[in-house]
């Protein structure tokens, strides 16, 4: 009946079902939640900002091609991602930089540092795990304590485990700026959607060769049988691209992929602006690992405001909070696992698993982009 079917009408799943229908094949979507996007879709507060329901999503990317595609699709603004973190009570730049650095030593403390670094790194950023392994005693000293003021706490907050636990790739997503630089990313191409991602992805999916279902569970629609994968009882012979928990679709059976959920706390507030950058961190207090303010990040302006408070919590699929799986947690154990689910699925040659939930990455929105256009490319 289709060229194509794809469970899950995320950012990933959309780019797919357009390649598709650009090149003239009919793809159905389908998704089990009553919206389009994905976990970057976005709805208005009480207070009428446009908000990031599943947490904030920010677009930059090196990969020209990502860019070049999506602007299909959208006008993108220029936007310059900016995060501050409450360190020893001083808002200061994260990742930590030459700002920070002065703010939180003395003058004469901040140069012999500044100096050093100089002297011992010729890149304009470095992993703080450099820094705590240096040979250099006023460096590493730097290392721990930044290690201690900005990521050791956030961490195991974040994650739930103590940082020695979490994936060293994990930590490396922020380094240390060795310049007076205070972006949060460091791509080359940094902007966002004029009119949001779920408008952007409302119009990639919005193509006559593209079926949109939604509210339809892939668990009940799908069934994995010895000759082949059924949809609604028919056997499905075209590519079925997979954007979901895989362990979640095949009932459990090779066990449990853990995930770290957020419960996402928004609050509207009767004043013009709460708190001077998109995000602020606590990294040292706080359950709550940021809060970010929407309009900053849009670029709204209203008289009135609405924040995020993001909470980490255990993933538990049938819980009233932590529901949905957010991060998948990267360790050997659990790529084991996931192998598993990878190993059985081989028996069905038309079954393709795509994008930071089935996975099981850590990917930012540009690299599920490209997965799916590479995908999508391979099956044409
Ligand atoms: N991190 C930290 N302190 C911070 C910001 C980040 O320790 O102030 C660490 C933490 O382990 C976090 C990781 O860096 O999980 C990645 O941060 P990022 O901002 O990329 O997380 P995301 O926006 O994807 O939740």
């Amino acid at each position: 009946m289709y060229d194509c079917i794809v469970i899950g009408a995320g950012v990933a799943g959309a780019s797919v079902a357009r390649r598709f229908a650009d090149a003239k094949k009919s793809v159905l979507v389908i998704d089990k939640r009553d919206h389009v996007g994905g976990n970057v879709y976005e709805c208005y507060s009480n207070n009428g900002i446009r908000i990031h329901k599943y947490g904030p999503h920010i677009f930059h990317t090196n990969f020209k091609e990502v860019l070049d595609f999506l602007t299909r699709f959208c006008e993108f603004y220029d936007y310059r991602h900016k995060v501050q973190g409450l360190i020893d009570g001083y808002l200061v730049p994260i990742p930590f930089n030459f700002t920070s650095l002065e703010t939180l030593y003395s003058p004469q403390k901040a140069e012999e540092i500044k100096k050093k670094l100089k002297e011992n790194f010729s890149t304009p950023k470095v992993s703080i795990l450099d820094l705590l392994s240096h040979s250099d005693k006023t460096i590493k000293e730097f290392g721990e304590f930044v290690y201690e003021k900005v990521f050791v706490h956030y961490t195991a907050k974040q994650w739930g485990i103590p940082i020695e636990q979490v994936d060293k790739s994990v930590i490396n997503r922020v380094p240390v700026v060795l310049s007076y630089e205070d972006g949060y990313f460091h791509d080359e191409y940094q902007c966002m959607p004029k009119y949001g991602f779920t408008d952007m992805i409302d119009k990639m999916l919005d193509d006559e060769n593209i079926t949109v279902k939604l509210n339809k569970n892939a668990q009940d629609s799908f069934s994995f049988k010895e000759d082949g994968i059924y949809y609604e009882g028919e056997k499905v012979d075209c590519p079925i691209v997979y954007t979901g928990a895989i362990d979640e679709l095949l009932d459990y059976r090779f066990g449990v992929l853990p995930y770290r959920s957020l419960n996402l706390v928004f609050e509207d507030m009767d004043i013009p602006a709460f708190q001077p950058a998109s995000v602020v961190n606590f990294p040292n207090s706080e359950d709550f690992t940021r809060i970010t303010e929407f309009k900053h990040l849009t670029l709204q302006e209203s008289p009135v405001t609405t924040i995020l408070k993001e909470y980490p919590a255990k993933y538990d699929v049938n819980g009233k909070i932590g529901n949905i799986p957010y991060y998948s947690i990267e360790n050997a154990e659990n790529r084991a696992i996931h192998d598993k689910y990878r190993e059985y699925l081989t028996k069905y040659p038309n079954f393709y698993l795509l994008g930071r939930l089935a996975e099981y990455k850590y990917y930012n929105i540009d690299v599920s982009v490209k997965r799916a256009l590479e995908l999508s490319d391979e099956l044409l």
